[in-house]
């Protein structure tokens, strides 16, 4: 059989994590994607992007060599996670509950990206530095006008996959009309690994353990709310931004770490729910090309990865006279794909709007059902056992 070639179309952390695992898996795989520019911190910095990272999606990183090459420090282990009604309802999770190390791990993009970029170089992997613009038979053309050959494209273009309209890959989407905003706080008190969230019925903050820095407290937050609330937050300037920011969560959490302080620039991003039809022949889409989730139990990045996963695990057991383009083949990558996206599609939009509901009857039932949650421990075990990644389907917070 000829050597086929694969293009791996986007250098976000999908795109490179998918041509990694498909090169070690012994194919011909080249990343077609603008230049990678490395973000330089300053001492102290911390990279404006962070994740929290699944135990399936951990262990995944460290199959294709990737864990190890990130700096430990950077890395929190998240302990224990505690989730807040709009009613006095809360829910408190911890990992020794169901004889768990860790729920989860908290990582900087930056962090993950120069690792599997690093993990590229040493496998050879090309790295074309250019756009998909479209397809003509077998070949990818690009906006610099090169033909690529390609028996298998993987779309890992992000939530715009221009790849997914060029295929006519059926797509569907809504936007949720809230911006999340993302932005790295000092704390007055430990977080003690824990995962702070909280559903107010107009929005939903967490509150992401980091390390410490200059000898203080530091958590990630991700705060989703209504666009135009968004907005007015993104335009506020210098102290008016912290003072606004340190009294708001001051209010919603109760002042559960102390007062906070911003110790970065406020970043928002615009949340949609997108689902996709993941194949054609010849193209398969991954992460967010694929599928978008609402970001409020942080999984969109997981899912990613386990997109990829499974599909290096069906194209390296496709037969020797099955291509790696074949529909039939990439079908089966499609359908051990839809249940767990599904699930977590359905958790994570069902939540949004069970807190969204407005009216004392919606509230009452929320509350009441997260303070029934928190007196069951087989329940607990269960969403624990979720969220370390040794169940499927894993909601972190
Ligand atoms: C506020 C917020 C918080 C989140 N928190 C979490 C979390 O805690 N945990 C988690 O798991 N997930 C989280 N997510 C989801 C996560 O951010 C995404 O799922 C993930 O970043 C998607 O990565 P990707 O590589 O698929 O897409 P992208 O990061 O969008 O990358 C797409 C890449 O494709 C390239 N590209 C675009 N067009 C072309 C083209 N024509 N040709 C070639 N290349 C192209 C782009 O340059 C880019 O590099 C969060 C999302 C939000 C909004």
């Amino acid at each position: 059989m000829k050597n086929e070639r694969i293009v791996v179309c986007g250098g976000g952390l999908a795109g490179m994590a998918a041509a990694l695992g498909l090169r070690k898996a012994g194919l011909e795989v080249s990343i077609l994607a603008p230049a990678y520019t490395a973000m330089a911190l300053q001492p102290g910095q911390y990279h404006p992007r962070v994740y929290a990272l699944s135990g399936a999606s951990q262990r995944f990183l460290a199959h294709l060599g990737v864990w190890n090459l990130m700096q430990a420090e950077r890395i929190t282990p998240v302990q224990a996670m505690e989730v807040h009604g709009d009613g006095g309802g809360c829910v408190t999770l911890n990992a020794w509950q169901d004889a768990q190390d860790c729920l989860a791990w908290i990582l900087e993009s930056g962090q993950m990206e120069q690792a599997l970029r690093q993990a590229l170089q040493v496998f050879g992997v090309p790295w074309i530095e250019d756009r998909f613009e479209r397809l003509e038979p077998g070949l990818v053309i690009t906006a610099g006008q090169q033909r690529l050959q390609a028996d298998l494209i993987v779309g890992a273009d992000g939530a715009r996959s221009a790849l997914r309209a060029a295929a006519g890959i059926e797509h569907q989407g809504r936007e949720y009309g809230d911006l999340g905003l993302v932005a790295h706080l000092n704390a007055e008190r430990a977080h003690q690994h824990t995962a702070l969230q909280w559903f107010t019925g107009d929005s939903i903050l967490a509150l992401l353990p980091m390390p410490d820095v200059d000898g203080k407290p530091q958590v990630s937050m991700v705060w989703s709310l209504g666009q135009a609330q968004a907005e007015r937050v993104l335009a506020l300037q210098g102290q008016a931004q912290a003072h606004y920011l340190q009294s708001s969560l001051r209010a919603l959490t109760g002042g559960r770490l102390g007062d906070v302080s911003l110790r970065s620039a406020v970043h928002g991003f615009p949340l949609t729910f997108e689902r996709s039809g993941m194949v054609a022949p010849g193209v398969a889409l991954v992460g967010d090309a694929a599928h978008r989730v609402h970001p409020l139990a942080g999984q969109g990045l997981n899912l990613g990865l386990g997109d990829i996963e499974e599909l290096v695990k069906t194209v390296s057991l496709r037969g020797p006279h099955c291509s790696v383009g074949d529909i039939r083949m990439l079908n089966r990558y499609k359908r051990a794909r839809a249940e767990p996206i599904a699930a977590m599609r359905a958790a994570t939009d069902g939540l949004y709007r069970l807190f969204a509901a407005s009216g004392a009857p919606a509230s009452l039932v929320r509350n009441a059902g997260m303070q029934l949650v928190d007196r069951l421990p087989w329940v607990k075990r269960r969403i624990i056992a979720h969220a370390a990644g040794v169940a499927p389907g894993s909601l972190l917070f």
